[in-house]
């Protein structure tokens, strides 16, 4: 495809540069995102229409957009976020140290080594990625409390 590119007429396969004008059909099912047709012209739109058997349809003009809107609608239509690839997710401390020390203090009268603060740390991620998932299969993009119980009650089976 060439650069200046926005899209090919889906009837003759010319190319519709990046702000040319261009025909749309009037009919949303022509208009679906993955499935939309773009015609150069007024007769590749024409030929489209045995096929459609349209009640009512008409030719839209419209006007491509620029590279750069068009590279702004993709990022707009993108999916959710994947979750970041397990190398780029952060293994920040998650606990804070000095409550978790006074504690453990007052718990049991213990000092707690800096090394347990990792270890718990990576815990908490376990966790939170259980708890994401069972969101995630509940059709969730929050993680709530009750996630974690969903979690624990498996992990201690
Ligand atoms: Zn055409
Ligand atoms: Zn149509």
């Amino acid at each position: 495809m060439a650069d200046d590119t926005y899209r090919t007429c889906s009837s003759c396969k010319k190319p519709i540069a990046f702000l040319a004008p261009y025909y749309a059909c009037s009919v949303s099912t022509c208009n679906r995102k993955r499935t939309a047709l773009y015609f150069c012209s007024v007769p590749c739109w024409d030929a489209h229409l045995p096929e459609a058997r349209h009640r009512e349809a008409w030719a839209e003009e419209r006007r491509a957009p620029s590279r750069a809107e068009a590279e702004r609608e993709v990022s707009v239509a993108a999916p959710a976020p994947t979750p970041t690839a397990a190398a780029e997710t952060p293994r920040e401390v998650l606990v804070v140290v000095s409550k978790l020390k006074a504690y453990v203090r007052a718990a049991s009268g213990m000092n707690t080594s800096d090394a347990c603060v990792d270890v718990l740390s990576q815990h908490l991620r376990r966790l939170c990625d259980a708890a994401a998932r069972v969101a995630a299969r509940e059709g969730r993009k929050t993680v709530m409390d009750r996630d974690f119980g969903v979690v624990l009650a498996d992990w201690n089976d």
